[in-house]
């Protein structure tokens, strides 16, 4: 019997003005999975990502998300339905300390007692973070202010974790650091759907994969099946 969908997008479009980035996008996340959403420059992948959160406004298309049509929803409101979107090029808030961009990321809950045990938790997944609770997020390397946002993401304890390339820019060693932790999140119980620029070591680590290019769904398949070298010479170019 097939697992109803967390997330179920279906005739998903969006247009800068006359440019359709998104053009009548269809896509499943099945609970406890990561899935994730490859392809090059301009696919139209982040557009996808902005628009699930509702930070851009559809042209066309339905959101269902657990069951409920949150298609015309506010973001904060997707929010509190279980949607946490960590943004591209990872922004904190870099004159707060550590702690305080966490508990920002609680800001749907507003209980102190329960706040603090959600920072202990996390400092279990990023055992960096609790050795810097006190310090501006502004001092933190690249890799670090990257678990900050994925971990501020976490706060508001959200069924879906949408991750917008979270390794880029950082070294070797950290884009493994935090592709494991995506792995950890996702035994934590939380589903994911990521868009990574090293589609290959994305794949790896997917359950389900879809390839975008010029902002429709190409391909998809299994993370198990998917052809990676198809992928290569299509629509990578290089990796
Ligand atoms: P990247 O990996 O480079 O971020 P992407 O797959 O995430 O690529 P998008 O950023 O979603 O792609 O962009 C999809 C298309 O929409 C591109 O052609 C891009 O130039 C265009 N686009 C993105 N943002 C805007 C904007 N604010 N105004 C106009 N066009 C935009």
């Amino acid at each position: 019997r097939p697992v109803e969908p967390l997330l179920k997008v279906s005739g998903l479009s969006v247009s800068y003005g006359r440019i359709r980035a998104v053009d009548a996008v269809d896509l499943a996340v099945e609970p406890g999975r990561i899935v994730s959403l490859v392809g090059s420059n301009g696919a139209g992948k982040t557009t996808t990502l902005m628009a699930l959160s509702g930070l851009l406004p559809l042209a066309a298309g339905r959101i269902v998300f657990a069951g409920e049509d949150i298609t015309g929803l506010a973001p904060e409101l997707r929010v509190s339905h279980g949607i946490a979107h960590v943004p591209e090029r990872r922004r904190v808030f870099a004159g707060m300390s550590v702690r305080e961009n966490l508990a920002l990321g609680a800001y749907s809950r507003g209980d102190a007692t329960e706040i603090a045990g959600d920072i202990e938790r996390l400092t279990q997944l990023f055992p960096i973070l609790g050795k810097r609770m006190h310090q501006a997020a502004g001092t933190l390397s690249g890799g670090e202010q990257q678990m900050l946002a994925i971990a501020r993401g976490l706060m508001s304890r959200p069924q879906l974790l949408i991750m917008d390339e979270p390794t880029m820019g950082l070294a070797p060693q950290m884009i493994d650091l935090i592709l494991d932790t995506v792995l950890e999140i996702r035994k934590l119980g939380t589903t994911v759907l990521l868009v990574e620029q090293n589609a290959i070591e994305a794949m790896r680590l997917s359950d389900h994969v879809y390839i975008m290019r010029l902002g429709r769904i190409v391909h998809e398949d299994s993370g198990a099946n998917i052809d990676t070298e198809r992928v290569k010479a299509f629509y990578m170019g290089v990796d």
